[in-house]
């Protein structure tokens, strides 16, 4: 595997290579990240990963010095998994000037759920991640359903600046117990580990109680979401939301699409202790 930090280099590395497939990534590799690197192989040749902690998508109080960092361990498992570049920039490879042009995503999509409590994440996320398409020129990208938002956010971004990339969504990779694998589950402590799967269990509930309504609307929907949140509190998490959304546009569903069988999603994110988790639910 080429390690390669430099712009230009990467570039020199890839010439001529019409068919690569990409997975960014910002590190502290595991099973999820290297399952995307499976479906990237089956998409293209060849696989480049990267690793780039961004601080563009961080907000002012969150975890952008304490991210876990574990390069080493990274390229081991890279290696192993066949992949062919890893794209390892520094800050100053990949923001060599103050990055003042930005992709600010639509307010209706940006601005809620995950936008709603961390605002800026998504123009941060769309920055890097269009620049991380220009560097890197793929012809596939693989993105994790664990970031269900990012990844419909990104699938826009493509579509309407008409980048020839295909976005392809990888399934959540989860731990035995059903925690969903993730960069940040290493800062739980063991008794907060142990109360992790619970967040997993309520979505399957919520689910559960979607699918045994009698007849959807939008108030049925919004009473299992109070009970979801009231539930997760009195566990001793604080929920940011647990939402029911329309798959389509994660915009609230309407009676009438309810009862035109508008396919659904849950999503939620709450905090233990003071690692804030995010997983959702398919109905
Ligand atoms: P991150 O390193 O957290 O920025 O994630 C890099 C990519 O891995 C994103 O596309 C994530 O959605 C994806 N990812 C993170 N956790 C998982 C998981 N448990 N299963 C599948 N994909 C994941």
């Amino acid at each position: 595997m080429k390690i390669i930090s430099d712009i230009q280099e990467l570039r020199d590395h890839l010439r001529g290579q019409n068919r690569a497939s990409f997975v960014p990534t910002m590190g502290n590799l595991h099973e999820g990240h290297l399952s995307l690197m499976r479906l990237a192989r089956q998409h293209g040749d060849p696989v480049v990963a990267s690793i780039f902690v961004n601080r563009l998508q961080f907000g002012p109080n969150e975890d952008f010095d304490s991210y876990p960092r574990t390069m080493q361990a990274d390229i081991d498992q890279l290696e192993k998994e066949g992949v062919y570049i890893l794209f390892a920039p520094t800050e100053r490879d990949l923001y060599p000037q103050p990055q003042e042009y930005r992709v600010d995503p639509p307010q209706q999509l940006g601005d809620i759920l995950e936008g709603e409590f961390r605002p800026g994440f998504f123009k941060g996320v769309c920055t890097v991640v269009l620049k991380l398409f220009s560097c890197v020129q793929p012809k596939v990208a693989v993105f994790g359903k664990k970031d269900y938002q990012q990844l419909m956010i990104i699938r826009q971004m493509a579509k309407q600046f008409a980048i020839p990339i295909d976005i392809v969504p990888g399934e959540t990779i989860r731990a035995e117990d059903g925690l969903a694998l993730s960069s940040r589950n290493t800062y739980l402590s063991t008794a907060e580990r142990a109360e992790a799967p619970q967040l997993q269990k309520l979505l399957n509930e919520v689910r559960k109680q979607v699918l045994d309504l009698k007849e959807r609307n939008a108030e049925a929907l919004s009473a299992i979401e109070k009970k979801a949140v009231a539930q997760l509190t009195s566990r001793g998490w604080q929920p940011d939301y647990i939402a029911i959304r329309q798959q389509s546009d994660l915009a609230p569903s309407s009676d009438a699409n309810l009862q035109a069988g508008e396919p659904l999603v849950i999503l939620t994110a709450a905090k233990l202790g003071k690692t804030r988790l995010i997983d959702n639910l398919e109905i």
